[in-house]
């Protein structure tokens, strides 16, 4: 009986390939190959992927050591910590990509901006147990950069706080 199963996996394995959905005859690279204009994803959701000297050219030093590098700024000397007067918009400093609004950014005396929440898909979470301590971790999904992190210790309704580097988001104001 053994016998009969091991016969069975290495049949399926040997011939696996045949259960693929490739028509019989076509072959691999007849495939044609995926560019940015024939995935049928929006412009403003695609991918941004540079290379490490490309994002050196790109961005400022400090830019460049949060998003890249998972560095910190100091806290109270980011331009945006405190919630500015206009309404508007924040913008992954990498990529563009719209992350914050102005409508979920509070004052937490914190020395970092801090929002209750993000923009729908923006932004990726996952864990970071760098310094000892287990965190979560917020970066960009459009560009992978890293912007900070968020709590569950926030005000407002959704319980977060997302503490966020200003030096890794650019910020416009509503017209
Ligand atoms: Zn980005």
């Amino acid at each position: 009986m053994k016998l009969l199963f091991m016969t069975f996996y290495a049949f399926f394995f040997v011939f696996c390939p045949g259960c693929s959905d490739r028509e019989p005859g076509q072959s691999v690279t007849a495939k044609p190959i995926d560019t940015p204009k024939n995935t049928g994803v929006p412009m403003e959701n695609q991918k941004v992927e540079l290379t490490d000297w490309q994002w050196k050219q790109k961005l400022s030093p400090e830019q460049y050591n949060i998003l890249r590098k998972k560095g910190t700024e100091r806290p109270y000397t980011g331009e945006y910590y405190l919630k500015p007067e206009q309404d508007g918009t924040y913008v992954c400093a990498g990529c563009g990509n719209v992350i914050f609004k102005t409508a979920s950014q509070f004052n937490s005396h914190c020395g970092w901006p801090s929002f209750s929440e993000a923009q729908p898909n923006s932004v990726t979470e996952s864990t970071d147990t760098s310094y000892g301590m287990v965190r979560t971790e917020i970066t960009c999904s459009r560009c992978g950069g890293h912007l900070g992190h968020v709590f569950e210790d926030g005000p407002g309704p959704t319980g977060l706080r997302y503490c966020i580097n200003s030096a890794a988001m650019e910020f416009n104001e509503e017209q």
